[in-house]
């Protein structure tokens, strides 16, 4: 077979599948570029994404700051992000007709809020730079064809494909980028990799607690929350927005403790302490003043119906003086010396148990994958088994939520195409 025929095989028809597809295609380097997907539809999670929106990437353009929104390869991802970063998935996308917003929170949508929008220019991209889409294309195993890989592959990776209808498939290089499928990861595994097993990441917490059972949709600007796992030995803390839900707790503030956490919380089966300061820009002190100048200065009010804090939800407030045993009808002028310091602990460090973990509709990821050092970052190549390369899901990366998981599938993506043409090219 000569060399020159050889295909250059694309893994997964998913975000990061896709994008190297067509970054391949477009290099040229004189190859069929073949794209396997193993089932009967392509980009199904970018159609199903953000609520249906799609979170494409996220407005921050220094890659530094980026990568701290990544729990698990922030530093293979530092270098990545000085290559293709989210300012280069916005001009990519805008070169192909389709305009990005950015909300308050810095996540990017495309501007028809449809994820169709992604999926079709992506879909276009693929079929106007000639790559070859096959569907219910399964790969089942890859095989390194040592003895058919000459000299003249600088980086000497060939491989034989075959599919689960029993067709075999020769090629020059293979991309890996078959996401969590536990198929894909068997075939890295097969070719030598390590795995690293797959853990849930961006959850919420079920939490079961009086003080706020009954106020769903409840929600704060601004908290800060520690978690501890394993009897508080390990802590972890967070900051943002909070959510109460019928489960618990959500809210950007608990999404990024979960990804964070994710390892830990597992292996501790979901049950954590989790500690909530309501006011973070006060400290106790401060708190206690407050509450404090509230009694001289409102002291016939009723303490349940007149928060002190204009930040707290009236609801949650009412509910926390009751659920502490507070006399509803107490006016903050008898408000003993003792009420106002467990006020001020269940204000700064408030205690609640984690009983287990709740799904984030929005978006699903998991921690684990191709384990990290065994891939050359620079060219997103295997270090195992040269030739083949990943991209995406498949790797022991994830973000947070915010459109990060995405910008890192289309980064190494980008990253891996680029290699494979270049090794390809004619010398
Ligand atoms: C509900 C939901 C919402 C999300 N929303 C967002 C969001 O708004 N923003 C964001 O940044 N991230 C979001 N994510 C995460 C994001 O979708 C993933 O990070 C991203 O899709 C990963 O892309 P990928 O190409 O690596 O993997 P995938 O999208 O999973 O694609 C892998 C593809 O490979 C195929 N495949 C697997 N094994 C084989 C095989 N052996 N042979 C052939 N094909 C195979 C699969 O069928 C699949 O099509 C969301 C995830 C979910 C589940």
């Amino acid at each position: 077979m000569s060399e020159q025929l050889l295909p250059l095989v694309v893994v997964g028809g998913g975000a990061a599948g896709y994008f190297a597809a067509i970054r391949l295609a477009e290099l040229g380097a004189g190859r069929r570029v073949i794209l396997l997907e193993a089932t009967q539809k392509v980009l199904t999670k970018v159609r199903i994404s953000g609520g249906g929106r799609c979170n494409v990437t996220h407005h921050c353009f220094d890659p530094g700051t980026l990568t701290a929104n990544y729990p698990r390869g922030a530093r293979e991802l530092r270098s990545c992000f000085t290559r293709f970063q989210p300012r280069d998935t916005v001009a990519w996308f805008a070169a192909r007709g389709v305009q990005l917003k950015t909300e308050a929170d810095g996540r990017m949508f495309p501007s028809t809020d449809d994820s169709r929008t992604i999926s079709d220019a992506l879909e276009l991209a693929a079929r106007q730079a000639g790559v070859e889409v096959r569907l219910g294309a399964s790969v089942q195993a890859m095989e390194p064809m040592a003895s058919l890989a000459p000299m003249v592959l600088p980086s000497g990776g060939r491989f034989k494909l075959r599919l689960k209808d029993g067709q075999e498939l020769v090629a020059a290089a293979v991309l890996l980028a078959t996401g969590s499928a536990p198929a894909g990861l068997q075939l890295a595994s097969n070719a030598g990799h390590v795995v690293e097993a797959h853990v849930p990441s961006l959850f919420t917490f079920n939490v079961k607690d009086e003080r706020i059972s009954g106020l769903a949709g409840i929600a704060f600007a601004e908290v800060k929350l520690s978690l501890g796992v394993g009897g508080g030995k390990e802590r972890l803390e967070r900051s943002g927005p909070l959510l109460i839900t019928h489960w618990g707790l959500s809210g950007p503030a608990v999404l990024k403790l979960s990804a964070f956490g994710a390892i830990l919380l597992h292996a501790n089966a979901y049950k954590a302490e989790l500690q909530i300061n309501f006011l973070p820009h006060l400290n106790a002190a401060q708190i206690d003043l407050e509450l404090r100048r509230f009694k001289q200065s409102a002291a016939k009010k009723q303490v349940a119906k007149h928060p002190p804090f204009p930040e707290l939800p009236r609801r949650f407030w009412q509910q926390l003086v009751v659920s502490l045993k507070v006399d509803p009808e107490l006016v903050y002028a008898d408000m003993s010396k003792a009420d106002i310091q467990r006020l001020v602990v269940e204000l700064s460090q408030g205690r609640y148990a984690i009983i287990g973990k709740g799904v984030f509709k929005d978006e699903f990821v998991s921690a684990g994958g191709v384990t990290l050092k065994e891939v050359d970052f620079r060219r997103m190549e295997s270090r195992v088994a040269p030739g083949l390369y990943f991209a995406g899901e498949v790797l022991a990366v994830d973000g947070i939520t915010g459109g990060f998981n995405f910008q890192a599938a289309w980064t190494t993506a980008w990253i891996a195409a680029t290699a494979m043409a270049e090794t390809m090219e004619p010398a």
